[in-house]
C-alpha cells in the first residue's frame, strides 16, 4: 500500500468517527423532540454545556473513563459505540471503493443508516427525514452518472421491487397474525437500499438482515425482560446488512450462482 492509500484510510476512519458522533446526537435531538440546529451539546444529566475537549471522538470517551467531567455521571456506551462503528464504516468503504465517487455515495448512504439505526436503538423508530435525505443522495447521483437513464432504472426496480414484495407479504402476515409483524420504517428501509445497490442485492440484503434479526432477537431476549421484548428494533440489522452487501455482495451472490452453472 503506497502513502496516498494510508493516508485516506486514516482520514476516513477519524471523518467516520466524527460523523458517527454527529449523526448519534442529530438522531438522539429527532427522537426526543430537541432543535437540531440550536443548543449546543450539552450532558443528558447535568445539562452542562460540552467543550472542545468533550467532543472529540472516541478519545473524549476513554479519556474520562466514559464519565461527565463536570457531574461524574456514566456517559451511555452507546456514544462510543457509535463512533467506533461509524469509522468502521466509512474506513471498510474507503478500503473497497478507493478514492471515487461511490465511495462518496455509499458514505452518505451509510450517514443515512447509521442515524435510523441510533434512532430504532433509541426509540424504535426510523425518522423519515434520514430516508429521504438517502433518496435526494441517490437522485443527485443517477442525475450525474454517465447513463441516468439506465441508473435511474436500475435503482427503481431495486427499490420497488423487493420492499413492495415485503410489503405484501407484511400485509398477509398482519391478517393472519392480527398483529404488527413488520415496521413501515423497516420496509422504507429496504426500499432505499434497494435504490443503491440494484434488486439482486437488496434481495441478499433483506434475507441477511432478517438472520441478522433473529441473531439480535435472540440476544436481546436473554438480556431484557419479557415486556421490553415485544419492541424490538430491526433497523439496526437492516443497516448492518446492507454494509455486508455494500462490501461483498457481487461477490456473494457470483459464489452463489456459480453452483448453477453448467459445467461444459
Ligand atoms: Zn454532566
Amino acid at each position: 500500500m503506497d502513502f496516498i492509500t494510508v493516508y485516506f484510510l486514516v482520514i476516513s476512519a477519524l471523518l467516520g468517527a466524527c460523523a458517527g458522533s454527529f449523526l448519534n446526537c442529530f438522531a438522539w435531538r429527532i427522537v426526543h423532540g430537541e432543535s437540531v440546529m440550536k443548543g449546543r451539546s450539552h450532558c443528558d444529566e447535568c445539562g452542562h454545556v460540552l467543550g472542545v475537549r468533550d467532543l472529540i471522538p472516541i478519545v473524549s470517551y476513554l479519556a474520562s473513563g466514559g464519565k461527565c467531567r463536570y457531574c461524574g455521571a456514566k456517559l451511555s456506551k452507546r456514544h462510543l459505540g457509535a463512533e467506533i462503528v461509524s469509522a468502521l464504516v466509512f474506513l471498510s468503504i474507503a478500503w473497497k471503493y478507493g478514492i471515487s465517487l461511490e465511495t462518496l455515495e455509499f458514505w452518505l448512504l451509510g450517514s443515512a443508516l447509521l442515524a435510523c439505526s441510533f434512532a430504532d436503538l433509541e426509540a424504535y423508530l426510523v425518522p423519515d427525514r434520514f430516508i429521504v435525505f438517502a433518496i435526494i443522495v441517490r437522485a443527485v447521483f443517477i442525475a450525474v452518472s454517465p447513463e441516468p437513464l439506465e441508473a435511474l432504472k436500475t435503482s427503481l426496480i431495486g427499490g420497488f421491487s423487493v420492499a413492495a414484495a415485503v410489503l405484501l407479504v407484511v400485509i398477509v402476515m398482519e391478517k393472519v397474525l392480527k398483529k404488527d409483524a413488520m415496521g413501515g420504517g423497516d420496509i422504507k428501509l429496504i426500499f432505499v437500499i434497494g435504490l443503491y445497490l440494484g434488486w439482486e442485492r437488496n434481495l441478499l440484503c433483506l434475507m441477511m438482515s432478517a438472520l441478522f434479526g433473529v441473531v439480535a432477537g435472540m440476544i436481546s431476549l436473554k438480556k431484557k425482560n419479557d415486556e421490553e421484548a415485544e419492541a424490538f428494533p430491526w433497523g439496526p440489522s437492516i443497516a448492518c446488512a446492507a454494509w455486508v452487501t455494500a462490501l461483498f455482495g457481487s461477490e456473494i451472490i457470483s459464489w452463489y450462482l456459480q453452483f448453477f452453472t453448467t459445467v461444459r
